[in-house]
């Protein structure tokens, strides 16, 4: 219907000439809109609204089916149900038994009578209704001990005209000193002044394609829900409307990123050609690659050649090889000449990665440092000066690599292992480090790919997903902490064996002073108890790099059967005799970490075992949680799972994920939708990559709009 906005639209783009800004409607503040003013106004900004258009996006959170009035007789115990009756009493009680007053009432009709209650309802409320006045009553049907009818809680509100009754009711989130009610004036308020001026971001074309409706329709309808709308869809946010809103928004979001793609593509980067180095590392590894490792090494270098910067997201599983991948990119870049910096989030792993690339780097005389902030001051610059002068070609390190004075002679390829550790801000650090240089960054923790499509859909994905040969599935068990002799019993066998456990005493939330403390004694009593004829090694984050090491070292060797150690594990060793691994609290992890740690058994030959011990009552979300760990060791399915029962915003941890506030979108529930919304991008753009149709011209400039800030879209096209 509205396919082209009103002409002032787009005017703001020019108000920097006009003496008095232009506001296009949908931006103005709420204050224009009927029955608000500066008070509603504060109230509204504390739910995130500030404007006409955030109001025609404040999407009722439930809707109530009053389509069908019914007489107080036929309203039908245990289902919601709407009625409309005569007020005939009202008033507070005072019962004895709870020693707190009630609000009671009662309505009447012609077939009966209807009993109200409510608890801690406010004075004006009460003081709102006359008796004899005629109310519509909503809610769940009760009938009492001695037959009679009740709601308790209903929603309450004068009837004037009942034809106007019969309706499905949107039920909006408001603050505390507002009504259903009130808010639900001003929001439709809003609505039929403005939402004819919400303009189509998505192409007719596209719209049509795929059945969508028109945008302002969409959101006409689901404010105010025509009589025919199914309530069951619009609650579940799977109808027609919510579809078509959440198209639009995801269209942008995959536009915008597309969009962002191709800028970087167009940058000038360096073009790095794999050389002897590369062939030789070949000679020098006691394995062969996987096919899942060349392939992936295939498309870096050819990322590498290309005379612009590489931006490419590698996820692989726990084991599955990225550390040499990343070395033989690395190797690339030296046979071009260039330096290459590593960076890993913790000190242990950038040491392990140090420690393992080191006998290789030799081997093929390549010079290699490590710079972490453990290294002493005088050891730090003369890191910094060898890296200037390029002497040294790669890099290990931890955040300190992108302290103030590291310089690079000629940083040719920046590499981010468990990337997701690290923020934007960092990242972006890195890369300046260097002119454009290629980016390689990786991740055990998996992605799933609805996620990877909202936070990376300007990264080039790749996935290494086939284990190098001879891995063996973990095989995983829950005990509930009621069994944890019989947990302690199975860790034992496998010592019994000859093999060796793990046991990790993770406390989250807690300081690490009190997660050390728990590990001790945890070390300390089972020493003196259930393992007493065993050797116990301790490590845990508060340890010196020496002391642990040496522990480590001894655990590696055989001398320690049991190591008892923090979550400091989840990146640390590798020790193909260790079997068996149990994690204490289990439920107090993510998914992910869980399998992360798990990731540390399973190395050798034998079979292998991870017992979760966990506190949690049968109904609990946590044992289903810890479910899927034994049913499956597929890191992805483990994240889609860990994604499912957490959320977006905790699966990725930090507020530094980057993950878009969306306003109706939930990519979890509409992860079908984001496909389909790629995919139209991309082929949008392929056809119009410069978007410089006539279509394509509004486009663009909502496309500004809808993201400026956001997503850092500012200098789209
Ligand atoms: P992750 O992907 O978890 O970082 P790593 O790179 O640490 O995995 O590799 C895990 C282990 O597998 C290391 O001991 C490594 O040497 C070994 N490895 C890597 N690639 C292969 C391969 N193709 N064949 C056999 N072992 C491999
Ligand atoms: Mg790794």
């Amino acid at each position: 219907m509205n396919d082209y906005p009103p002409p002032s639209f787009d005017a703001h783009s020019t108000s920097a000439r006009s003496p008095r800004p232009f506001q296009p409607p949908l931006k103005k503040p709420v204050q224009y809109v009927k029955g608000v003013g500066p008070k509603r106004a504060e109230q509204l900004a504390r739910l995130g609204i500030a404007t006409v258009e955030d109001l025609l996006y404040h999407i009722p959170f439930r809707y109530q089916d009053r389509r069908e009035i019914r007489k107080i007789a036929q309203l039908v115990g245990g289902e919601e149900g709407a009625t409309v009756g005569q007020l005939v009493r009202m008033g507070r009680r005072f019962v004895t038994r709870t020693r707190r007053w009630v609000l009671e009432g009662v309505v009447r009709d012609e077939t009966g009578f209807l009993f109200l209650r409510w608890y801690n309802q406010h004075r004006y409320f009460e003081q709102k209704y006359q008796l004899g006045q005629r109310v519509l009553l909503f809610g769940k049907v009760e009938v009492g001990l001695k037959g009679g009818v009740w709601m308790i809680h209903p929603d309450m509100e004068l009837v004037e005209e009942e034809e106007e009754t019969a309706r499905i009711l949107a039920i909006y989130n408001k603050t505390t000193e507002m009504t259903v009610g009130s808010m639900r004036r001003i929001v439709h308020g809003a609505v039929l002044e403005n939402v004819d001026l919400v303009p189509n971001g998505v192409p007719e074309e596209v719209r049509e394609r795929l059945g969508l409706m028109d945008l302002s329709a969409a959101l006409r309808s689901l404010h105010l829900p025509s009589l025919e709308e199914n309530v069951a869809a619009l609650n579940n946010a799977a109808s027609l409307a919510h579809r078509t809103v959440v198209f639009d928004e995801l269209f942008y979001l995959q536009l915008g990123m597309a969009l962002r793609r191709r800028n970087m593509v167009k940058e000038d980067g360096l073009s790095i050609v794999p050389g002897p180095l590369v062939r030789q590392v070949h000679e020098i590894l006691p394995f062969h690659l996987t096919r899942a490792q060349e392939r992936v090494l295939e498309v870096i270098f050819r990322d590498m050649a290309a005379p612009h910067p590489m931006n490419r997201l590698v996820q692989g599983d726990v084991g599955s090889g990225k550390t040499i991948v990343a070395f033989c990119a690395a190797l690339a870049a030296l046979d071009s000449g260039y330096q290459v910096a590593f960076m890993a989030p913790t000190e242990l792993l950038a040491e392990q990665h140090f420690r393992t690339l080191t006998p290789l780097a030799e081997k093929l005389g390549v010079s290699i440092a490590l710079l972490t902030g453990d290294l002493k001051p005088q050891q730090k610059r003369e890191v910094y000066n060898l890296l200037e002068q390029g002497k040294v070609e790669i890099t290990v390190g931890t955040h300190a690599l992108i302290q103030d004075n590291v310089r690079f002679h000629r940083l040719g390829l920046a590499i981010v292992d468990e990337q997701h550790r690290f923020g934007v801000m960092q990242r972006a650090a890195l890369k300046k480090l260097g002119a454009n240089p290629d980016m390689l960054l990786m991740t055990a923790t998996p992605i799933p790919r609805t996620l990877s499509l909202t936070i990376y859909g300007d990264l080039d994905v790749s996935a290494i997903d086939e284990l190098p040969p001879g891995r063996k599935p973990v095989t995983t068990h829950v005990f509930h902490e009621g069994e944890r002799q019989k947990a302690y019993q199975a860790v034992k066998m496998q010592i019994d064996r000859g093999h060796q456990a793990y046991i990790v005493y993770p406390l989250v939330e807690e300081s690490e002073k009190m997660e050390l403390k728990a590990a001790t004694s945890m070390a300390d009593q089972l020493s003196k108890t259930f393992f007493k004829d065993y050797s116990i090694g301790l490590v845990h984050g508060r340890m010196k790099g020496e002391e642990k090491d040496e522990v480590m070292r001894r655990f590696k060797a055989g001398e320690h059967q049991l190591l008892v150690s923090t979550t400091v594990i989840e990146v640390g060793i590798d020790v193909p005799n260790a079997t068996v691994m149990l994690i204490e609290h289990a439920e107090r992890f993510g998914l992910a970490q869980l399998h992360q740690l798990r990731g540390r058994v399973g190395r050798g030959q034998a079979e292998s075992f991870c017992f979760l011990l966990a506190q949690y009552s049968p109904a609990d979300e946590s044992i289903r949680r810890l479910r899927v760990m034994v049913e499956t060791n597929d890191g992805f399915k483990i994240a889609e799972a860990d994604l499912m029962f957490r959320g977006p915003g905790e699966f990725l941890g930090t507020r530094q994920s980057g993950l878009p506030d969306f306003r109706v979108a939930n990519i979890v529930r509409d992860s079908r939708i984001l496909e389909i919304a790629r995919e139209e991008a991309d082929a949008w753009l392929a056809k119009d990559p410069d978007l410089t149709s006539p279509a394509s011209r509004r486009l663009r400039s909502l496309l500004e709009d809808r993201w400026a800030g956001r997503l850092e879209l500012a200098r789209v096209g």
